[in-house]
């Protein structure tokens, strides 16, 4: 039996539909969409553009705003280091917040070898910025804001119609690493005032190492590009198209956009089950991030006295979930979206991640909880820090 997966926010299978319609874009129509001058170019053209609009439709936007990318990873790179070469003459000055993706905060600490100067934003407890250290923090010399739509470790959700609101009115340019939020909520960059979105194919139920951006066509100046070459993509992103996995990736977008409100609903009623299941069980508990305003397909734990590799360690042949982020999962490091909300290095270590699918069933998360109760309950049994915890409360 392969383990019950429940990390979801790290990659989803391929849904069926989108295999599918990837399929004949291998080897049967294996065009190049830049060769104009027969129709096999022709045709994997039209496929390619047929995606974009997928994507437009999904976004509320026009299909010329649309380019195709390798990911998210790429996408923000893009955005954040074409921004910053664009804007060498109006100031070096840039502002996010602590909780983004190691792609935003390590672009940007690059950035910050090269001379700029970036202003990191804090988070309360929930999670979620607060609106007037962003008004605060936005000078004559910024030249960007980079705020993430929702957050990949606790589904935090950042109130983006403000913060879009703030940048418009100062004229300092957004950009929004939307990889989480988007198929999972409804988003409009045009409303929200994002000026330029990235989002990844492999997040939902496409293939991994395609992603896009919207890039707002009003904004100026224009990102500069990083990768030259053909001038594929209006010159900003050369390079001969994954003409599969962009087809993969519209798929995947309209699919995810199908019946988005009520997909959300059942995700979350799952999500909620699956949450006061373990709450129920299991004593000094509390869930990382804001209540209301996060994605309905994550959990965030933390339990508290046992450490998460060790209660991991006992169900990894059944249950696969995540420890903080699946990106620094490789170093025991604790998650710095955690510690930013003012989590102890021990409390982020002690946290979990469940993150839900559209494949995920109610009995799953049934199995999953008690799979989980179990071994916390183990772990609990033979852990002194848990053990002096609850003398502790004993004595009081
Ligand atoms: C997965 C993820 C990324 C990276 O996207 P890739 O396409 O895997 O490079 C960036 N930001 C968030 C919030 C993510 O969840």
């Amino acid at each position: 039996m392969k383990p019950i997966y429940l990390d979801y926010h790290a990659t989803t299978p391929v849904a069926p539909e989108v295999l599918e319609a990837m399929l004949p874009w291998f080897a049967n129509n294996f065009g190049n969409p830049a060769s104009r001058s027969h129709a096999y170019g022709w045709k994997a053209s039209e496929a390619v553009e047929m995606a974009r609009a997928q994507l437009a439709n999904a976004l509320h936007v026009d299909p010329t705003e649309i380019i195709f990318t390798s990911g998210s990873t790429e996408g923000l790179n893009m955005a954040i280091k074409g921004l910053a070469e664009a804007s060498m003459d109006m100031g070096k000055h840039i502002v996010t917040v602590a909780t983004e993706h190691h792609a935003v905060l390590d672009a940007l600490a690059w950035l910050g070898k090269k001379g700029f100067e970036i202003t990191t934003l804090s988070v309360g407890k929930d999670g979620i910025l607060n609106l007037d250290s962003l008004k605060d923090s936005i000078r004559k010399d910024t030249i960007m804001v980079v705020v993430m739509w929702a957050n990949n470790e606790t589904g935090a959700i950042q109130p983006m119609s403000s913060v879009g609101k703030i940048c418009r009115d100062r004229g300092v340019p957004l950009i929004s690493d939307a990889t989480q939020a988007f198929g999972k909520i409804a988003i409009s960059p045009v409303e929200s005032g994002a000026d330029i979105l990235s989002i990844s194919a492999h997040k939902i139920y496409g293939p991994k190492g395609v992603g896009a951006l919207y890039i707002n066509k009003n904004l100026r100046p224009r990102p500069e590009a990083l990768l030259h070459g053909g001038g594929h993509e209006n010159g900003f992103r050369s390079g001969t198209l994954n003409v599969p996995g962009i087809v993969g990736l519209g798929k995947a977008a309209a699919l995810s956009h199908m019946d988005l409100e009520r997909s959300a609903k059942e995700i979350g009623q799952l999500r909620d089950h699956l949450e006061t299941t373990i709450l129920n069980e299991l004593e000094s508990i509390s869930v990382n991030g804001h209540a209301q305003h996060r994605l309905p397909s994550v959990s965030n734990l933390a339990v508290a006295g046992v450490e998460s590799q060790a209660v991991m360690s006992r169900f990894r042949s059944k249950l696969a979930i995540s420890s903080g982020s699946a990106c620094s999962s490789a170093n025991p490091a604790p998650s710095h979206v955690l510690l930013a909300m003012g989590l102890s290095g021990t409390e982020a270590k002690s946290s979990f991640r469940f993150s839900l699918g559209s494949p995920t069933t109610k009995e799953e998360i049934d199995q999953a909880a008690q799979i989980f109760i179990d071994a916390v309950n183990a772990e609990r049994e033979i852990s002194p820090l848990w053990q002096l915890m609850k003398s502790g409360t004993d004595l009081s």
